[in-house]
């Protein structure tokens, strides 16, 4: 495709859709040929899956639509993910940075493959504006519900797996539009809008992001407040399924929360939670900030508390720290008992995170409760 035509890019328009107008703009052998023009010479590949390359695409747009951090900024759901943790894309042992990774097109944009919704209030505004409508990074964020400017629900739209992958689609070309949700979401309007409005908080959000142990030590002053931690530092966990549940059950049978909101899901939250390095997915990490502070700027001004207080150190001297030793400690007596014979060796095949936290951080402990054991020497005479 030889571009010589730029649409005007439109606020809060994702890369997918600047892609699409590109390519409508411009004449083409077709749409795969023209992300191979905008992203680099990948081989034959799904369109919406397309890896994405940003100094290609800069380059191929004379930086019309800004350098490849900004391209990253405006337009993807990159620095979002950042803030609020586990990206739907995989990072490897060693990233390249993301900018050209190769995500793919939808992923960057919309946050998820399958995540397609418009705001049919918006799209009738567009066409009547433009002849064209666009997708919005506010209508694919995992809290959105609502669209920030109209209020009104906002539509899933299917596009056939098939017609992704050979051709870029703009929401009037959609088919098969649903409502999001049904009763239960209806009639919680105000939790929807008050997600929404988190969601877009995060999204816009310029401050440099806070540490994962930051975050974490925030959440957990949250917990306290909530008397749902013990004086230990130990999660309450019956009370906390329960006030989880009792909040966030209307989202139960929605598609993006229903394993969320599972008792499985709810496990690993408990789980992850009680481990300094535990990724919380992004919908927990929301719905987690939105249960215990309301809005993204109180757990922000908690976050910078906690540094500020704490020189963060991450769950060094803290009832974290002690939750996390509790469980390590636990792991260890759990396999003393289940075993017949129990050597570090096998405790090392059985639970390796654990065996190297005790040696590191409580090695006292560790070696009266574990010793190593020596082999005998054989006694080669009697006396
Ligand atoms: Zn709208």
């Amino acid at each position: 495709m030889e571009i010589h035509t730029f649409p005007i890019a439109r606020p809060d328009e994702t890369l997918y859709s600047v892609a699409a107008r590109i390519r409508l703009a411009n004449a083409a052998k077709n749409d795969r040929d023209a992300c191979r023009s905008l992203f680099g010479l990948w081989p034959n590949m799904r369109v919406s899956d397309f890896p994405v390359h940003l100094p290609h695409f800069c380059a191929a747009t004379q930086n019309i639509f800004g350098d490849p951090p900004t391209v990253l900024q405006d337009t993807t759901m990159a620095l979002f993910f950042e803030r609020i943790g586990c990206p739907p894309w995989r990072k490897g042992s060693r990233p390249d940075p993301i900018d050209h990774a190769g995500y793919g097109l939808a992923t960057l944009s919309n946050g998820s493959t399958g995540r397609w919704r418009i705001c049919q209030r918006c799209m009738k505004n567009d066409l009547a504006s433009h002849a064209t409508s666009i997708w919005r990074r506010a209508h694919h964020l995992p809290t959105s519900f609502v669209c920030p400017i109209h209020g009104s629900l906002l539509t899933i739209a299917m596009p056939s797996h098939l017609e992704l992958g050979k051709r870029f689609v703009l929401p009037e070309q959609t088919i098969g539009l649903t409502a999001i949700g049904g009763k239960e979401l209806t009639s919680n309007q105000m939790d929807l809008v008050r997600l929404t409005t988190l969601g877009i908080d995060v999204l816009e959000d310029r401050h440099p992001p806070a540490t994962t142990g930051t975050n974490r030590s925030a959440l957990f002053s949250g917990l306290a407040n909530r008397g749902l931690l013990t004086a230990t530092g130990k999660l309450r966990r019956v009370q906390f399924v329960e006030e989880i549940n009792h909040r966030y059950g209307f989202l139960a049978r929605h598609p993006d929360y229903a394993a969320a909101l599972s008792s499985k899901g709810i496990d690993i939250l408990q789980r992850n939670l009680l481990h300094p390095e535990g990724p919380l997915s992004a919908v927990h990490n929301l719905l987690l900030i939105d249960w215990l502070f309301g809005t993204w700027e109180a757990f922000q001004q908690r976050c910078m508390w906690e540094t500020t207080m704490n020189d963060f150190t991450p769950f060094d001297g803290t009832l974290q720290q002690n939750a996390i030793r509790d469980h390590h400690r636990q792991t260890c007596l759990d396999f003393i008992s289940a075993e017949s014979v129990a050597t570090r060796s096998r405790f090392f095949r059985a639970a390796p995170t654990s065996l190297r936290w005790l040696l590191r951080y409580d090695e006292d402990w560790f070696n009266s409760c574990l010793p190593i054991m020596r082999k005998r020497r054989a006694q080669s005479k009697l006396f």
